[in-house]
């Protein structure tokens, strides 16, 4: 009898409903099994912060797709509270445990997909297992925190991630008074810390207190709540305790099958998602992928990476099993790698950001250059502009795109969008220069933000523009020309700066001495280039400080 080719997956959520999803939308004729030790399978966990905060008030909306859904419209078989224990390779077999029962079983596979995910980091700490230490991974931890919140009035949040910062402002939303804790001195670590601040500043003013560069040393029981003792200060007094500190890919399973593991700890997997067992593939938290900027090789705990790959697991398994009819174009399916695509809400702030930082870049010794810029989101006439604070790093040489950061209240991620699609493509700061985007007033402005960042580099590039560097700064033998109006100087400026406004700078070239060099500055950075330019032509040694005032703020703190 001509068995059915049977593809198991082990975890049901991002990557390997994705995977499920995708496998039997290219085989109607294999059998199809999930299994997952949750409760839930396809669950919104992005969306767990905002159920904590009642912004998604009903626990069921999280439930993206429920088993019974899988199993009527895919023909997909769901097995939830039932753990896979271990992999038999050579007889092809799993064993699984159902938690209900406690019974196990095994399980024969032609293809296993993992998409086990990461699990949280949870130092081994003094209290560390006291009650009211929460993390946040499922459902059953939302409704733990949840529970938690009666009668709770104080929490501490440990890790300034896109995870706890969303904590945070969930729990603030939730009437709590929050203490943020972070062993960095910057909030959001994968930001370059000049860009970080503004995300503090605002956190600070929403009410969040921040104890940065804070290491936590432990907990202690208190008055019927817990007592969190950090490196640095008096201890915090909380109700609930959110540790948002990272995670670790959840590699138990594979570890125990023999499949190899890379440097960084997550399963090591080929541009097809195989492991080192041609039958076995995974996907999502997991794995170690390439990052294409850096060529560095990590997990990144992201959604969208997790669905893409389990759509090319989904792929790569057919083709192995030859269960699909053959397909030029699938052919070409590969995982492209990773650029660290993200965007987080922040209270009235978005931040996002693809590509590498300033850190990851020094980290891999590629050389950089760096443009800062304030556009607004829209053009200044059209009621609520506000500005969108953004820092393009690219390569001297060719202009290659390398990452960008931008933090604002709105427009912010159609820009890192457009941004992560032209670093994918290999683009540079000439093609944002040149790329079209969509223009009414209300929406952008003809020189979209987008455009402005790579006229800006490109400007730089080409000479017409010389950027000053703002780590020089500090002891550099120059004259720091403010082209602000007096009003401004006076409010705050560069110690050692002169004021010569750019409508008089004409007039007063005599004051700017020609031997010597000139860094210009203004509030952004547009009345400076005017100035630039004026000042170039004329054979002065001219660079302007990027991103003018509103960075060098970011820098002076
Ligand atoms: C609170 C929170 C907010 C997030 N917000 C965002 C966001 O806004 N944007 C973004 O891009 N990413 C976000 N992420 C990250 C994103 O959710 C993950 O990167 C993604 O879900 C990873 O998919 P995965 O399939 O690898 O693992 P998961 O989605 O974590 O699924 C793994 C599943 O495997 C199950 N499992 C593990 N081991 C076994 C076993 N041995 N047997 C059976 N089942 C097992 C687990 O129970 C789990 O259900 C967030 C994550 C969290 C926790």
């Amino acid at each position: 009898m001509n068995q059915k080719n049977r593809i198991l997956i082990v975890g049901g959520v991002a990557g390997g409903a994705s995977c499920a999803a995708r496998a039997r939308r290219l085989c109607e004729s294999c059998e199809i099994v999930m299994f997952d030790r949750g409760p839930f399978v396809s669950f919104a966990n992005c969306g767990l912060p905002y159920h904590v905060g009642d912004v998604i008030e009903d626990e069921e909306k999280l439930l993206v797709a429920k088993p019974d859904l899988f199993r009527e419209r895919f023909n997909i078989e769901v097995h939830t509270e039932s753990e896979v224990t271990a992999i038999h390779r050579d007889a092809r077999e799993i064993e699984v445990c159902d938690l209900r029962s406690g019974r196990t079983r095994r399980e024969r596979y032609d293809a296993l997909v993992l998409s086990p995910g990461a699990r949280a980091v949870r130092p081994p700490l003094p209290g560390i297992d006291l009650p009211g230490i929460y993390v946040v991974r499922t459902i059953p931890d939302t409704r733990r925190i949840r529970e938690a919140l009666a009668g709770a009035s104080r929490a501490v949040v440990i890790g300034g991630g896109f995870i706890g910062l969303e904590m945070a402002e969930n729990l603030m939303r939730r009437g709590l008074g929050v203490t943020l804790v972070e062993l960095e001195p910057q909030v959001m670590p994968t930001l370059d810390p000049e860009m970080a601040a503004y995300l503090a500043d605002h956190l600070v003013d929403k009410g969040v207190a921040l104890r940065l560069g804070s290491g936590v040393e432990g907990f202690e029981a208190r008055d019927g709540g817990l007592r969190v003792r950090v490196s640095s200060g008096e201890p915090i007094d909380a109700d609930l305790v959110i540790l948002a500190i990272g995670v670790r890919p959840e590699v138990a399973l594979a570890e125990q099958a023999g499949l190899e593991l890379g440097e960084a700890g997550g399963i090591r997997v080929d541009d097809q998602m195989r492991t080192s067992d041609p039958r076995i593939f995974a996907v999502g938290d997991v794995i170690e992928v390439r990052d294409i900027v850096t060529g560095a090789v990590r997990p990144l705990a992201l959604a969208g990476p997790a669905n893409r790959q389990g759509r090319i697991a989904a792929a790569s398994i057919h083709r192995a099993l030859g269960s699909e009819p053959a397909c030029a174009q699938r052919e070409g399916i590969r995982f492209r790698g990773v650029q660290g695509t993200a965007v987080c809400g922040v209270f009235d702030l978005t931040v996002a950001t693809t590509g590498a930082s300033e850190r990851a870049l020094q980290r891999a010794g590629i050389a950089y250059e760096r443009v800062y810029l304030h556009p607004g989101n829209h053009v200044g006439y059209y009621p609520g502009a506000s500005p969108i604070h953004m820092k393009l790093l690219f390569a001297p040489h060719d202009g290659r795109i390398l990452g960008v950061q931008a933090v604002g209240e709105a427009g912010v991620a159609r820009r890192v969008d457009v941004i992560a699609m032209a670093l994918q493509m290999g683009g540079t700061v000439f093609d944002l220069e040149e790329c079209e985007l969509c223009y009414a007033p209300q929406y952008g402005a003809a020189k979209d933000p987008v455009n402005l960042a790579g006229m800006i580099a490109a400007n730089h590039l080409r000479g017409d523009l010389p950027l000053a560097d703002w780590n020089a700064l500090a002891g550099a033998d120059v004259q720091i020309v403010d082209v602000r109006m007096p009003e401004d100087f006076e409010r705050e400026h560069i110690p050692g700066a002169c004021n010569l406004p750019l409508e008089e700078l004409r007039g007063r070239l005599d004051e700017i001495d020609k031997d010597r060099p000139v860094w210009l500055v203004c509030a952004v950075g547009q009345r400076a280039y005017y100035a630039n330019r004026a000042l170039l032509q004329r054979g002065y040694d001219v660079r302007i400080l990027s991103g003018g005032m509103q960075t060098y703020t970011t820098f002076a703190r």
